[in-house]
């Protein structure tokens, strides 16, 4: 068989591929991509875009639910149609995968449909129904993603215990949800099928959302359960039963055996990076447990052989895929380039949101750091008042005495799109006072993280003062 020649050739279509792949192309690079799923990856297929859309569905069945407080009226009875909120969902994806494949098209990018397997530095086999096609390449770049674990807990394979995958796919609301798992993805799905009036219970091993800002997270948990959330956490899995037409999960906490019931469980336990079919162990690319290990530069111990996004173990999340995915390409075409991770967001999309980036508190303490806190609550910001969703603060963590961002962590309405400041201000080495000195629109949410910096800057906020 003969290959086809390429400068790069990038195994996965996820957001580290098809954003690595677009970039070299950009930069002149002859460039192929082997998918054996679909262009998109996790994030546009099944993980991001899917979930978001169904939060907007969420938020507006629940401001359609809630008219009346804004002065409006709205005659019979609203409620969400599960089979739309889904159909819907399933459009935005199919739109935006056919986008990004035109957006490939255009950029002269080759997308093979099958498993890539690398048979050495340099030749990747496309494997399909069709049949195999060899692609020789100068560099290739492993963007494989990952795949949701499943937890050693006996019973996660009986029917409606479900990954987030296959939750979904899911063509009725369940009447009831036992999500095991307190992370960023179980918690989201916890808000999304509260609010569609599914009784949800989130049980988990260890503390809620382990990487977020404490102070924020311990704000959540009362939160979620005043809407009717049950929260466990601090327990050991003993099993998952069927019981009744349901499904028991059996766990052990301080010393006696409880349980929850529902009609599905969500595994929602993390991801594991996915390299399977790709013949790493052959080529003898180095690697920790399941994930792949690389340089700052993004290539592996093998030269020529980069790796990106979820395979790594790392961040996890669909923009530091993308990121490395730009590093990885310049440095496959000649450039040097090093990633740097000293501001990346993390944005958590429960009701409210949860956004951060830099330290927390706690890693400021173990760092050693002299730090301070500033705050602002946004039931003193008039935008959140105008929109009703006043719960939540603006933390800024600075460093006493040259005022340095170090971390900052919002709570509160489109806390994922503001957390841009404080990102923004960690890359460029801001102070408090540089953000406390920006003019900000008025009135907007963006003046919560200007009053905390004014409060960290000066000692005290313009709008609030702790009385
Ligand atoms: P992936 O997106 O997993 O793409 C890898 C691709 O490689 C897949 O399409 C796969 O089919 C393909 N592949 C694998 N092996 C081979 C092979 N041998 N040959 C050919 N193709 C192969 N992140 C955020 O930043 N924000 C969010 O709001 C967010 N929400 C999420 C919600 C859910 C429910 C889930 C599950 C994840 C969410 N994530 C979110 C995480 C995000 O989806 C991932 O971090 C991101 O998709 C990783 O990108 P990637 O390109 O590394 O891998």
């Amino acid at each position: 068989m003969e290959a086809r020649e390429y400068d790069i050739v990038v195994i996965g279509g996820g957001p580290g591929g098809y954003v690595a792949a677009i970039r070299a192309a950009q930069l002149g690079a002859k460039v192929a991509v082997v998918e054996k799923e679909r262009i998109g990856g996790t994030c546009l297929n099944r993980g991001c875009i899917p979930t978001k859309t169904m939060v907007r569905s969420t938020e507006v069945y629940l401001a359609a639910k809630g008219a009346e407080k804004y002065g409006v009226e709205v005659e019979g009875q609203v409620r969400p149609n599960f089979a739309r909120i889904m159909a819907r969902k399933n459009e935005v994806v199919s739109t935006l995968v056919e986008q990004v494949i035109k957006l490939m098209e255009a950029h002269r990018i080759d997308i093979y449909h099958g498993v890539g397997t690398i048979l050495k530095p340099g030749l990747v086999r496309v494997r399909a129904d069709s049949g195999s096609q060899d692609l020789s390449s100068r560099k290739i770049i492993i963007a494989t993603g990952s795949v949701p674990a499943i937890p050693p807990i006996p019973g996660t394979d009986l029917p409606g215990v479900l990954t987030t995958r296959q939750l979904l796919d899911l063509e009725e609301l369940p009447k009831s949800l036992v999500i095991i798992g307190g992370s960023t993805i179980g918690l989201e799905f916890a808000c999304i099928f509260n609010a569609l009036g599914t009784s949800v219970s989130v049980v988990g091993r260890r503390t809620f959302l382990k990487r977020a800002d404490q102070s924020l997270a311990r704000r959540l948990r009362p939160s979620l359960v005043r809407r009717g959330i049950k929260v466990v956490i601090g327990l050991t899995f003993k099993e998952i039963v069927p019981a009744d037409g349901k499904l028991r999960v059996v766990y052990e906490r301080k010393g006696k055996e409880e349980y929850v019931e529902g009609e599905k469980v969500l595994l929602a336990t993390g991801r594991w990076p996915y390299t399977e079919g790709l013949g790493v162990e052959e080529l003898g690319i180095k690697m920790e447990r399941r994930a792949i290990l690389v340089n700052e530069y993004m290539e592996t111990n093998i030269p020529g052989i980069y790796a990106i996004g979820d395979v790594l173990g790392t961040y996890m999340m669909a923009h530091t895929a993308s990121y490395q995915g730009e590093v990885a390409v310049e440095n496959a075409l000649g450039h040097r380039r090093a990633a740097d991770y000293r501001a990346v967001p993390a944005c958590i999309f429960t009701s409210p949101e949860i956004a951060s980036v830099g330290l927390t508190e706690q890693e400021a303490k173990e760092k050693g750091i002299d730090f301070q806190v500033a705050r602002f609550p946004f039931s003193a910001s008039g935008k959140a008042m105008a929109l009703g969703e006043t719960e939540g603060q603006v933390r800024i963590i600075h460093e006493k005495g040259s005022g340095k961002v170090l971390g900052v962590h919002i709570m509160g309405p489109h806390a994922t799109d503001l957390i841009a400041e404080g990102v923004m201000a960690i890359q460029l080495g801001a102070t408090v006072k540089d953000i406390a000195e920006t003019i900000h629109g008025h009135p907007t949410l963006s003046e919560a993280v200007m009053e905390a910096a004014k409060a960290g800057a000066f000692g005290e906020a313009i709008h609030y003062r702790k009385i």
